[in-house]
């Protein structure tokens, strides 16, 4: 399970300057959650090795009333959800009595918790810091979110306080292909898993833990082990109600990531909704092999049914590696083709792929349509070899790599992804420069 850090503190005391630092921004999986998440971020970074998800919180002041109290609550929300606290304070402005109500809370949840007092630049440390020392959080780290100046330090001290990344738990309970649940609130996940474990049920375990922690399942079915992660938590559920607010984005996030095939349930008889494309959004950037089950199909108006097809099937042309299933949970209709689809993006997302193979693909696919001439030099590609699975990384060797244009390396993926048959997953292109 990937560690989770939420950022907490004021508001402008520098943790979206952090936040954005720390996940690279351009490369974060940053969304807002319209609607259950009002203002946080949640992002993934990686350091020395260490990956983990990142929570921007909207910020607590102190004296929040309507709306800006519901956002004090996403973060405590965030803090219970997460394994880290990075508490953010402002060495301009100095202490503050927010900032002692905020380190109030902290102590109550005994969460291990870093101090970084930012905007240290300009300010004498010395004077600066000391005040901060009251708040009782004990150990403090001075950055400058804006030029990075201390973060590394901070990092450096963040990641001895993680769990190695190969203590994983889960991970060994798990058998066979490991099936991410994974969808919005009352689309119909519960009930999906319900009907995928069917009469076959063999092994069915219940993680004690808190609401972030998903449920593993272990069965069979034809014989053959797998594995559902469920993140609507079939076995804790009372009622529908709870389901909303059993709901995380963290949960979600960290059940795609720890799965090798996401089946993304939608309600067709809602639509696409801004949510949906967001956590579909999140798979492709884990680059996770995925299924899109089109629930509730059942409830949808005979007449109306080829439109609202063509409809979803031209607005989730973007994922058009995946395959795309119209079921009814509750009816069963349909379930049961959801297992080869997973099957082949299994196949596809692990398969092993050998250097002559790729090599042979890419010189083709070269002498097809040649890359562009830069400053003009030709770029030249001259081999290829597997760099990974689940996502499939081919990496490309030649010369020039850093300057293929995105249109070319679309190109690339296209001919591998025909060539080499894959379904269901996203493929990865990595370039190298030299031999
Ligand atoms: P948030 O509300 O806590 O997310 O704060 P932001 O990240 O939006 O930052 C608020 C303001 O402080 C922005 O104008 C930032 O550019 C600025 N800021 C952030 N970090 C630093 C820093 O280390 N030094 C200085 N001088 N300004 C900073
Ligand atoms: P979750 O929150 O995503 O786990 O959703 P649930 O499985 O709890 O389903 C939410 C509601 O939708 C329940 O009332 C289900 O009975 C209903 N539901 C689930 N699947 C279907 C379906 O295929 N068709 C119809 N008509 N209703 C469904």
């Amino acid at each position: 399970m990937l560690p989770v850090i939420a950022l907490v503190g004021r508001p402008n005391v520098g943790k979206s300057t952090l936040f954005n630092r720390l996940t690279k921004s351009r490369d974060a999986l940053v969304a807002n959650y319209a609607g259950l998440t009002r203002d946080r971020k949640y992002g993934e970074a990686e350091f020395d090795g260490h990956k983990m998800i990142l929570v921007d919180t909207g910020g607590i002041s102190g004296d929040e009333e309507g709306i800006d109290a519901a956002m004090a609550q996403q973060s405590m929300q965030a803090i219970e959800e997460a394994d880290f606290v990075l508490f953010l304070v402002d060495c301009r402005a100095g202490l503050t009595p927010a900032d002692d109500m905020i380190a109030e809370r902290l102590r109550t949840r005994s969460k291990p918790t870093i101090l970084v007092a930012n905007k240290v630049d300009g300010v004498n440390p010395d004077i600066a810091l000391a005040p901060f020392y009251e708040l009782g959080i004990g150990e403090l780290f001075p950055t400058t979110a804006t030029h990075g100046r201390g973060v590394r330090s901070l990092m450096e001290r963040l990641v001895e306080g993680l769990p190695a990344p190969d203590e994983e738990g889960a991970e060994e309970e798990a058998t066979g292909i490991k099936i991410g649940i994974v969808g919005r609130p009352n689309v119909g996940k519960s009930t999906l898993v319900n009907r995928l474990l069917g009469e076959d049920r063999v092994v069915v375990f219940d993680q004690p833990g808190t609401t972030r922690d998903s449920v593993y399942i272990n069965y069979t079915r034809d014989e053959k082990p797998y594995t559902i992660i469920d993140t609507a938590g079939i076995r804790r559920r009372k009622n529908v109600k709870e389901s909303v607010e059993k709901f995380s984005i963290v949960k979600t996030l960290q059940a795609v990531e720890d799965a090798n095939v996401v089946v993304l349930v939608i309600d067709a008889s809602e639509g696409l909704v801004d949510q949906d494309l967001h956590l579909m959004g999140s798979v492709i950037q884990a680059g996770r092999a995925l299924v899109v089950a089109l629930n509730k199909w059942d409830g949808l108006d005979p007449d109306h049914r080829d439109f609202v097809k063509t409809e979803l099937e031209r607005r989730l042309r973007f994922v058009d590696f995946a395959d795309i299933h119209f079921i009814s949970a509750l009816h069963g209709t349909g379930v049961g083709n959801l297992y080869k689809s997973i099957e082949d993006a299994y196949q596809s997302a692990t398969d092993k792929l050998s250097t002559n193979h790729l090599t042979r693909i890419l010189q083709w696919a070269v002498s097809e349509h040649q890359p562009p001439l830069v400053n003009g030099h030709r770029i030249k590609l001259r081999y290829a070899h597997a760099g990974g699975q689940n996502p499939p990384v081919i990496v490309i060797h030649g010369n020039q790599t850093a300057l293929v244009p995105n249109h070319y390396t679309r190109y690339l993926e296209k001919t591998f992804r025909k060539a080499l048959d894959l379904h269901g997953t996203p493929v990865k292109i990595e370039f190298r420069t030299g031999d």
